[in-house]
């Protein structure tokens, strides 16, 4: 058995990959080719990072070939911008489409001779219906549809009115183009669906040429045929159109015979993945942009500083099935948590400042503590140096005046460890006017530097700290979920389901001076969190992302019997 044989016999098992496997092994294919096919009219979600890891992973996998093609069809919802975007996402992600990005609109010309070709054939008629009436003539579920009276239209006239359908004579939804197959089907995507419909609307690529375009339905089986795509994946809801796409492959003298397989979207909770609520999210300025950090678009997540790897981690996991589900919000989350712990290097930060001056430390007096990079793997990140003098921060809950007995952090006659520093006593708290606490005045003792008593006494506490002087300060961007309810719009507008608190913004934040400058590198700041830096921090003004916070809901759960 040859390697790639191997990669086939043990690879990933889905009904997918099975049946390619068995159109590889009995000869049905020689290569795989798949596509990924966005329309342009908004940016890509993780929603649609399941089909791009889908369809160019089975490209690797079966050294096959994905293309990359922009459903550009509608030109009065898609823009350049958007273009754009998703080549940026699709490449982060991880993956290549080669030298070429196709799109539907490379193949207008050869569309529209195919809706000619089904014309001549009596398969396709010119209806001067109103949009109103022909989805009374439509039918329902229960009823069949009726015939439109333009339905037997000589071929002549139908060819006279599509070409001058194309030259422009007509306005902006006067007449469409319909197949003619039945208008009784108990399946309605073949009662007699349009096929172009008349647009005077520019379109990215191809201008003014056209004023009338194809739908998606008759630009995506073909599209498919003409690239060759042996295995066209998409998503549940197109079920019902495999009918209708394959009808097109069975009535057209396309090149290749494509074969469409559905499989279940991905769904995830305290989220929407929908184009129109993103867009509307994005519209409406509930957040500040397609990738606001809160988005679960794959520029949302690559801004919050997600690696890419763990979104391809996430995505591995996932079923891919017949049946819809909503996968938990906390499984992601876990994916990146346990991607950066293995990746990202610690550094101590102080969100929440609280002043602590060290009454026995001399004045003026800078030591050069040791501070492990990595714990989990000390030799291949090594260490740094981080200052330690009189003056430091903790964060402001690290401290309590009247704590609780199970309380191990710092308050009025304890003793705690200072992360790879020494052991600190507390003194006494001092406070404002207003009675808030303001700064602590604390002791220190010299023989414990490194964090360990000579005499072998214990303390339960370990807290993290800066130095006060050195430090840097930072705007630091706290994310939860976007949605308070974990079904958004599940019994209200999806809207009402906004977590007003999905954001806080910190400021006067205190860093260790290692983490000056600004670069979008993961760090893990001890005890808080993961952190990345936002693309628009700027050495005059440091802004860090929290990726993800350190609790582990998700790996709880799963650990309880
Ligand atoms: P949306 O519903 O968000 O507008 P869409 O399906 O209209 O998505 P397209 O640009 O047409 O967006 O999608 C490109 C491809 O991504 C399609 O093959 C589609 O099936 C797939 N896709 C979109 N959303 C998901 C999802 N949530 N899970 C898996 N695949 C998805
Ligand atoms: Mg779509």
């Amino acid at each position: 058995m040859s390697d790639a044989d191997a990669e086939i016999e043990d690879g990933n098992r889905d009904f997918i990959r099975d049946t390619i496997r068995d159109d590889l092994r009995s000869g049905q294919h020689q290569s795989i080719v798949t596509r990924f096919p966005p329309e342009p009219n908004g940016y890509l979600h993780i929603g649609h990072a399941k089909s791009i890891c889908l369809n160019f992973g089975i490209a690797e996998e079966f050294g096959g070939r994905c293309n990359l093609r922009f459903d550009d069809t509608n030109p009065t919802r898609e823009e350049q911008e958007f273009i754009d975007a998703i080549q940026t996402d699709v490449r982060w992600l991880g993956f290549d489409w080669g030298t070429q990005v196709h799109h539907a609109s490379d193949y207008f010309e050869q569309l529209y001779d195919w809706a000619e070709h089904l014309i001549q054939a009596g398969k396709a008629y010119v209806d001067d219906l109103s949009a109103e009436e022909m989805r009374e003539y439509r039918g329902t579920l229960t009823e069949p549809g009726r015939d439109s009276p333009y339905r037997n239209r000589p071929v002549e006239d139908n060819l006279d009115l599509f070409r001058r359908m194309r030259s422009g004579e007509f306005p902006d939804g006067a007449r469409v183009l319909r197949a003619r197959i039945d208008m009784a089907s108990g399946n309605m995507n073949l009662r007699d669906p349009a096929l172009y419909r008349i647009m005077h609307t520019p379109h990215p690529r191809t201008g003014t040429d056209w004023c009338i375009y194809p739908t998606y339905d008759f630009a995506h089986g073909q599209s498919d045929a003409i690239e060759g795509v042996t295995h066209s994946l998409c998503t549940l809801e197109f079920a019902d159109h495999r009918a209708l796409y394959d009808w097109f492959i069975e009535n057209l003298p396309v090149p290749t015979r494509p074969h469409q397989y559905e499989f279940s979207r991905l769904n995830i909770t305290h989220t929407v993945l929908s184009k129109r609520n993103l867009a509307q999210l994005v519209n409406d300025g509930h957040v500040a942009g397609w990738d606001d950090p809160r988005m679960p678009t794959v520029s949302g997540l690559r801004r919050r500083g997600v690696p890419a790897p763990s979104i391809r981690d996430f995505i591995g996991r996932l079923a891919i099935t017949k049946s819809d589900g909503v996968v938990e919000a906390a499984m992601l989350d876990h994916c990146i948590r346990e991607h950066l712990n293995a990746h990202a290097e610690r550094r101590m930060a102080v969100l929440r400042p609280l002043k602590v001056v060290i009454e026995n430390y001399p004045e003026g007096q800078v030591e050069e503590l040791e501070a492990v990079n990595k714990p989990q793997d000390p030799e291949d990140s090594g260490t740094r140096k981080v200052p330690f003098a009189r003056e430091l921060y903790i964060e402001r809950d690290d401290f309590m005046e009247d704590p609780p007995r199970k309380f191990f952090r710092l308050g009025p006659g304890r003793e705690v460890r200072l992360r790879f520093a020494y052991f600190l006593t507390c003194r006494e708290a001092i406070k404002d006017a207003d009675g808030t606490i303001v700064e602590l005045r604390c002791t220190y003792d010299p023989e414990t530097r490194g964090g360990n008593a000579p005499d072998g006494r214990k303390v339960k506490g370990t807290i993290h700290w800066v130095a006060a002087e050195s430090a840097i300060e930072a705007e630091v961007r706290l994310y939860s979920h976007l949605f308070a309810d974990p079904s958004p719009g599940a019994e209200r507008s999806f809207l009402e389901d906004l977590n007003p608190e999905s954001l806080e913004v910190l400021t006067g934040c205190r860093l260790e001076p290692s983490l000056a400058g600004s670069n979008v590198q993961a760090f893990q700041f001890e005890r808080l969190g993961y952190f990345a830096a936002d693309p628009e921090s700027t050495s005059s003004h440091l802004i860090f992302n929290r990726t993800v916070a350190l609790r582990d809901t998700w790996a709880k759960a799963k650990a309880k019997p």
